[in-house]
Parts: C-alpha cells; structure tokens; sequence
C-alpha cells in the first residue's frame, strides 16, 4: 500500500470543523432527497435547490444538468444562510445518518482496479479543511461507499436522460420545458406535479 500514491490520506481524520457543510454546493440524486425527507419529513423543494452551471463547478458532467423551465439546472442540497439548512449551530450534522452519499466520502477521492485495490487517493480541495492524519480510513469501506455513490448517481444521470429527452420532444413541438416542480413527481419524489 506504501507504493500507492496519496495512500498517506489513508490516515485522514475529519475534525468536524463544518467548512464543507458551508462553501461547496452538494449534488444531490433523487435516492439521496428520498433518504432526507424520509429522515425529516421535509418536501424536496425544501431539501433541495436548483442551480445553474454558474453556481457550481459541473461543466465536466452535463449529464447531471436537466432541462427545465428556467434552464439547465441541477439539484443540490438546500444552502441557508451561508450553509447547509441540516448544519447546526454546533457545527454538527443533524441528518448524520441519513445525510446524502457525497458527504459520506468527501473530501477523499480513492481511485480502485477492477481488483478493487487502491491506485491513487487524492483529497478534494474545494474548501479550507483543516484535517488530521491520525485517522485511519478502512479500504474495504470506501470501496463499498465509491460503489454505492457511482450507482446512485448512474441512476440518476439515467433519469435525468430520460426527462431531457421528454423536453427535447415539448420543445421540438413548440412547449415550454416543465417545472422543477415536474420534475421532482417525474422522480417519484411527490405525488403529482401542479
Ligand atoms: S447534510 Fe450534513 S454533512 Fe451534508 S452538508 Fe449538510 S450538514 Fe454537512
Ligand atoms: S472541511 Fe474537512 S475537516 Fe472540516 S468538516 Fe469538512 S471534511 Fe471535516
């Protein structure tokens, strides 16, 4: 494992500062908005906002933008005030167990063979994390999450397709795209659209 680069980041500690719950914006999938609002009992449009490719550093992934009314827009968690609406004031998650799969595995960024040993471990540097290297992060574990946060997001991606090309057809034949509000009953995420 010492041959591997960045396995030095196997030691990573989160020291719970908050930074990454303030500044980066969250994609979202449908799975993990399902997850919160079962948690929370919130409706998507509370858990979830919709932003524009100005907002958020996706350029590299126009498969996660969908097509609605008021433009490309893609789905992340719900900022308040400057932060995630689920941070408490103690800098803690209040939807720890429940809180979407990109925050399970932010900041690491492991790279695995088909073998699924380690190739490469990197930290995401999209906020000031003032991290330890006392920690010990398990493979087998990040693994399986990397695993669990590509399905998701494939699952998505493949909803997303579907309903762009739904729009493509409405506007082909003169219609205005549907509303985000449409679009979160197309993901089953409510009981119909208005
Ligand atoms: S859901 Fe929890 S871990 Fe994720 S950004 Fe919000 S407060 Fe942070
Ligand atoms: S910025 Fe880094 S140290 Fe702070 S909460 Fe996020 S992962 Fe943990």
């Amino acid at each position: 494992m010492k041959n591997v680069p960045g396995a030095r980041y196997l030691n990573f500690r989160c020291t719970g500062c908050g930074n990454c719950c303030k500044d980066p914006l969250l994609p979202l999938t449908d799975d993990d908005i399902r997850r919160i609002a079962k948690r929370t009992g919130d409706t998507p449009d509370v858990i979830a906002q919709v932003v524009d490719r100005h907002a958020i550093h996706m350029d590299d992934e126009p498969e996660a933008f969908a097509m609605l009314r008021q433009g490309k827009r893609v789905l992340v968690l719900r900022h308040e005030h400057g932060r995630c609406r689920y941070l408490g004031d103690d800098n803690r998650c209040t939807i720890y167990t429940s809180r979407p799969l990109g925050c399970r595995i932010y900041p690491l960024d492991p790279e695995f063979n088909s073998k699924k040993k380690l190739r490469r471990l990197t930290i995401v540097q999209a906020t000031e994390c003032p991290y330890e290297m006392d920690g010990a992060v398990d493979v087998d574990s990040l693994h399986e999450l990397q695993q669990r946060y590509w399905a998701a997001h494939e699952a998505y991606n493949t909803k997303i397709a579907e309903w762009n090309q739904v729009q493509r057809r409405r506007k082909r034949a003169g219609r205005a795209a549907q509303t985000a509000r449409e679009f979160f009953s197309f993901l089953g995420l409510t009981d119909g659209a208005k």
